[in-house]
């Protein structure tokens, strides 16, 4: 039988060489499956014969990433960076970010949005796939293709997307104004050939197969970057945002703690604290926002103690949650529901 990781190396170099005069554009999580497409991406780019002159990796910053991931993905796009500069690696990297009105904080301090639930998942579309979009649309992605880390064996609903969708290597993803091919190169690849592949593939050097092992030691799954039927919802633990209440309970942010990532306890705390924050009804409008029946945004009042518990945490573990210019921003946005309070400094 085929070794997994070799032939989808091997795949990946004959659709190099079909689509050798496209731009190749790679989303990049940091997690163990965008490694293990980037890697075996770059094995195929040494095989292929006609091939692009680069990858374009992507990497979405939602400003609310994990602290312990954001450092390691941030550390690690600089030394990508550096390889590609001193030894020649084929990646140019772009990190993007959603606009100011649409951050986090904004939205749930600024504008009363409940924290995200399986049922309101706006902050998948506002901080990740948005922003993605819209770096594809200004890529002329109609002659681009995207490559993704997205396998078979994920989930179950994963799997009877795929198989809908002709459980393909290459899918179609329609957008609202455009459309792109979509290459999936470790499609067929189960959670013990990725890493095979991260661990046997050299290719950045920069990326440290045992470091990212580590990690994993407490977290799982990647939050998607495009809206697609293939994509999961955030499972039960996955490189994602510390303020997650999608799931029930961050078992990633858990397990990283148990395992000696103690600085992340703070931010689970709260965490939790808003996830059942956002289920009291006295801290939401009697009604939504725009009249209709039932839990509507947070009221001003809770608005400023979700406020002031961030600065509490920003005090205790001494770093920036809320951005200046976001705070501007929420200050702005206050002004549309809460006249009274408009002298409160933020
Ligand atoms: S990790 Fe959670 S909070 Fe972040 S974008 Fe995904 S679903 Fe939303």
């Amino acid at each position: 039988m085929n070794d997994p990781v070799l032939s989808a190396i091997e795949h990946s170099a004959e659709a190099l060489e079909v689509r050798h005069d496209s731009r190749w554009i790679v989303g990049y999580s940091g997690g163990k499956d965008s490694t293990a497409t980037l890697k075996i991406l770059l094995s195929a780019w040494k095989l292929a014969t006609k091939k692009p002159p680069f990858f374009d990796l992507i990497y979405c910053d939602t400003g609310v990433e994990n602290q312990i991931l954001d450092k390691y993905i941030k550390n690690q796009i600089q030394d990508i960076n550096r390889e590609a500069e001193l030894d020649g690696l084929p990646i140019r990297t772009t990190i993007l970010k959603a606009p100011v009105q649409e951050s986090f904080f904004v939205k749930i301090i600024g504008r009363g949005y409940p924290p995200p639930t399986n049922s309101f998942r706006w902050c998948t579309k506002a901080l990740r796939i948005n922003p993605v979009a819209s770096f594809l649309k200004a890529a002329t992605a109609e002659q681009s293709v995207v490559a993704l880390g997205l396998r078979r064996d994920e989930s179950q609903q994963r799997t009877r997307s795929l198989e809908k969708n002709g459980s393909s290597h290459w899918q179609r993803q329609r957008e609202s104004t455009f459309s792109y091919d979509v290459y999936l190169p470790i499609l067929e690849l189960d959670v013990p050939a990725v890493w095979d592949a991260i661990f046997g593939l050299t290719k950045p050097r920069s990326i440290s197969a045992s470091d990212l092992e580590d990690l994993y030691r407490g977290a799982s799954g990647e939050c998607p970057i495009i809206k697609s039927p293939q994509s999961p919802p955030c499972g039960s633990g996955r490189f994602g945002c510390w303020t997650c209440t999608v799931v029930r309970k961050d078992k990633s942010a858990e397990k990283l703690i148990r395992s000696g990532y103690t600085q992340l306890s703070p931010f689970l705390e709260f965490r939790n604290w808003l996830a059942e924050f956002r289920n009291d009804p006295n801290a939401r409008w009697k009604k939504r926002r725009n009249g209709s029946e039932g839990l509507g945004p947070f009221t001003m009042d809770a608005r400023y103690e979700i406020l002031r518990r961030v600065d509490a945490l920003e005090d205790a573990t001494g770093t920036e949650i809320i951005t200046s210019e976001e705070r501007g921003m929420i200050a702005a946005l206050w002004k549309f529901d809460d006249v009274p309070r408009l002298s409160f400094k933020l």
